[in-house]
C-alpha cells in the first residue's frame, strides 16, 4: 500500500467522441471524493475532445493534456498538425511527447527534443515517454537505449521542473505483459540516476489494469501510471486509483 502523491494519466489514444463526455460524470464525482486520496488525475483525449473535456472538468481538479504536438512553436503551413501553443490555448496543461506509437512512425530523439523545448516554452508540462523495444531488451540494450533517449530528448533543457518521464517498454504497451517487479524497480532507479540534481518524477506505462495494479503499486520508486486501454473504461480507471491506495 502507498500513501504517496501519485499521478494517473489517461491516454485515450484515437478513441472517443462527444458522447464519451457522459462517461466522465463518474470520474468527476470520484475526483471530488475522499477515495481519490493523494491521486492526481490527468486526461489526454484526442485533439478533437480537449476543449470539451476542459469545459467538463472546469470545476474539478482533473488535468488535461494533448497526446502529441508539432515541433514548431509558430503557426505555419503544417497540414493536420497542432502545436503546443494551440493546445495551451484550448485548455491543456500537459502534453505527452515521445510516445512509442509516434516514434514508430519516424519521430526521432532530436525531433522529440525540439517538441519538448517548444512545449515548455508554451508553458505546458511534458510527459516524456521513453522505452525499449523487445529486440533491444533481448539484446540487453535497455539501459543504453534509455540513456540515449534521455540525453538527446532533454538536450539543453535546463529547468526540468515541468518534465515528467513515463517509462513505457514498447513490448508492454497493449500486450497485457508487464515487466517483473524487480526489473521495473531497477529500471526506474536507473532512469532516476541519470539526473545529477533532482530527478523528474518517473511514471510507468504499459498494460496497467485493475488486476496488476496490486503488484505495481508495491514498487515504491514509481511516481504514477500512464494508462492506455484501461483508462477508456471509467470504472477500470477508478479501480486502478482506488486499489493503489488500499
Ligand atoms: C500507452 O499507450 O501509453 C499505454 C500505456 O497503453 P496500454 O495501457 O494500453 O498498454
Amino acid at each position: 500500500m502507498t500513501n504517496k502523491y501519485m499521478y494517473f494519466i489517461a491516454n485515450w489514444k484515437m478513441y472517443g467522441n462527444l458522447s464519451s463526455l457522459n462517461t466522465l460524470n463518474k470520474i468527476i464525482k470520484f475526483s471530488k471524493s475522499k477515495e481519490i486520496n493523494k491521486g492526481r488525475l490527468i486526461y489526454c483525449p484526442p485533439y478533437t475532445l480537449i476543449s470539451a473535456f476542459s469545459k467538463k472538468f472546469k470545476n474539478c481538479q482533473i488535468g488535461i493534456g494533448g497526446q502529441n504536438c508539432h515541433e514548431s512553436i509558430s503557426y505555419g503551413p503544417y497540414t493536420g498538425s497542432v502545436n503546443a501553443k494551440m493546445l495551451k490555448n484550448i485548455g491543456a496543461h500537459f502534453v505527452i511527447i515521445g510516445h512509442s506509437e509516434n516514434r514508430e512512425k519516424g519521430e526521432n530523439d532530436k525531433l522529440i527534443n525540439l517538441k519538448i523545448k517548444n512545449a515548455l516554452l508554451a508553458k505546458l508540462k511534458v510527459i516524456f515517454c521513453i522505452g525499449e523495444t523487445l529486440t533491444q531488451k533481448k539484446k540487453k540494450k535497455t539501459e543504453f537505449v534509455l540513456s540515449k533517449q534521455i540525453k538527446v530528448g532533454l538536450n539543453s533543457v535546463k529547468n526540468k521542473s515541468n518534465i515528467f518521464i513515463a517509462y513505457e517498454p514498447v513490448w508492454s504497451i497493449g500486450t497485457g505483459v508487464v515487466p517483473k517487479s524487480k526489473d521495473l524497480f531497477k529500471t526506474i532507479n536507473f532512469i532516476k540516476s541519470k539526473f545529477k540534481d533532482k530527478s523528474p518524477k518517473v511514471f510507468y506505462g504499459g498494460s496497467v489494469n485493475p488486476q496488476n495494479i496490486n503488484d505495481l503499486k508495491e514498487i515504491n520508486n514509481i511516481d504514477g501510471f500512464l494508462i492506455g486501454g484501461a483508462s477508456q473504461n471509467t470504472k477500470k480507471f477508478i479501480d486502478i486509483v482506488k486499489k493503489t491506495y488500499t
